[in-house]
């Protein structure tokens, strides 16, 4: 099924003479909107004329949230006030908020982006939808709501909290569809349980669209396992839309791209040089339809792949790997690039740990000396050696295969590693520089 079938499967060669034509007006849009991208655009001598082709994007400078801070709160905005119909921000743990403008336009194109996913997924006009995000600045619940009132949908925006009368409600509506975070999906899966539901037998919800933090494949498959529905993921952040950027089809092998308003590249984080089909890098990208708050080439930090093979499901459109992290939280191993969503991702698979654990590196003769420090959920097996060696060789083995390296697993008590309110600290990194 398909939103829009003309532009989703669209042939490639014509797809991306539209995002030529939309990126070279894109530049002297910028360029006579923004006085941010005027005086860098001037300054290295780029007007929409010189682009003859789209890898010509890898001349034009590179935008960062930090860019965007800086210019708080509508420095960046490309068209006056009177045009500016709606505002979202992002949640900033430090500082300001970075904020974003839409006008009526930009609102009809998100709604559009987010009807494509959520008919991808498998959502209908037959479908009632409870929305379990915060509504407010955050742009999730929005974007998911007016994008499956988009499609007829029956939307309930019940947000975020109260779980009991979201489980209440969810079963005397006979609701099918659950918008959610996939923490969340599980948390409203267990509080069901406590009060005697059980979310297989006693509710009706047949989907997940799960977005705004990361989903394993791991936890996913135990969100489906305990509501017996069929999640996807869906992917997007409040500087370039919302919810509606990429999201996956009912054969999860990628998340599309609405690339004729997105148009996405991969580079190194390092070196910024551009990369290649499959090769997995820092995901940037450049918005080609937005009028109140226009992107060119916005970092997203989050790091992924690309691949631009026709999809099973008929759909044209590039699609990314589900990230595997942040270029902020990646960390060099002995030439390897290890995510600690990657050591996750195993955690989650073996039943006896908990999710807390600790990457502590060292230098030791010159190499790296790498070990994991994981919490147990039951400290007698502590008193067992064979089976805590055993579990500890279980473990060994899941993280070379995810990992490519061979990291000492030290099995600790529970509770035993440090707590933390905000962004856990993860990695303690001793080595020598
Ligand atoms: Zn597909």
């Amino acid at each position: 099924m398909y939103w829009q079938k003309d532009i989703e499967t669209m042939d490639r060669a014509e797809l991306e003479a539209l995002q030529l034509a939309k990126l070279k007006k894109l530049v002297d849009y910028c360029h006579d909107n923004v006085p941010f991208y005027r005086e860098k655009l001037d300054a290295s001598g780029i007007t929409g004329d010189k682009i003859k082709c789209l890898s010509d994007i890898q001349y034009l400078p590179l935008t960062t949230k930090e860019d965007i801070r800086n210019n708080y709160p509508f420095g960046m905005f490309a068209r006056p006030m009177k045009d500016i119909v709606r505002i979202h921000a992002s949640s900033g743990t430090t500082g300001k908020p970075t904020v974003v403008g839409y006008t009526q336009n930009d609102l009809e194109m998100w709604s559009n982006c987010v009807s494509r996913l959520v008919v991808a997924a498998g959502a209908s006009a037959d479908d009632i939808v409870q929305i379990a995000f915060g509504y407010g600045l955050f742009t999730g619940a929005l974007g998911l709501h007016y994008g499956l009132e988009n499609i007829g949908a029956t939307v309930v925006p019940t947000s975020s909290g109260n779980t009991e009368k979201h489980l209440m409600l969810m079963k005397d509506f006979g609701t099918t569809v659950l918008v959610s975070t996939p923490s969340y999906a599980l948390y409203m899966a267990e509080i069901a349980r406590d009060i005697g539901l059980d979310p297989r037998k006693d509710l009706k919800v047949r989907l997940g669209l799960l977005g705004s933090e990361g989903c394993t494949l791991e936890m996913r498959d135990k969100i489906e396992e305990a509501w017996g529905m069929f999640a996807t993921d869906n992917y997007g952040m409040s500087e370039l839309v919302g919810p509606g950027v990429s999201g996956e089809c009912t054969y999860r092998c990628g998340l599309h791209f609405a690339e004729d308003h997105f148009f996405p590249e991969i580079i190194d984080s390092n070196t910024l040089e551009s990369k290649g089909e499959g090769e997995l890098g820092e995901l940037v990208i450049t918005t080609l339809s937005k009028e109140g708050f226009p992107l060119i080439r916005y970092r997203t930090k989050d790091i992924t792949r690309l691949n631009y093979e026709k999809c099973a499901c008929g759909r044209t459109h590039a699609r990314m790997d589900k990230t595997v992290g942040r270029s902020d939280d990646m960390i060099k191993i002995k030439g390897v690039n290890v995510f600690p969503t990657q050591i996750e991702s195993v955690l989650v698979s073996i039943p006896e740990v908990g999710p807390h654990y600790q990457i502590v590196l060292k230098t030791v003769r010159h190499t790296t000396d790498f070990e994991v420090n994981i919490e147990l959920l039951d400290a007698s097996l502590l008193t067992k050696y064979s089976e805590l060696e055993g579990l500890q060789k279980k473990i060994a083995h899941k993280m070379q295969t995810v990992l490519g390296l061979n990291p000492k697993i030290n099995l600790v008590e529970p509770k035993s590693l440090e707590r933390f309110a905000g962004k856990a600290k993860r990695v303690i990194d001793l080595r020598e520089k």
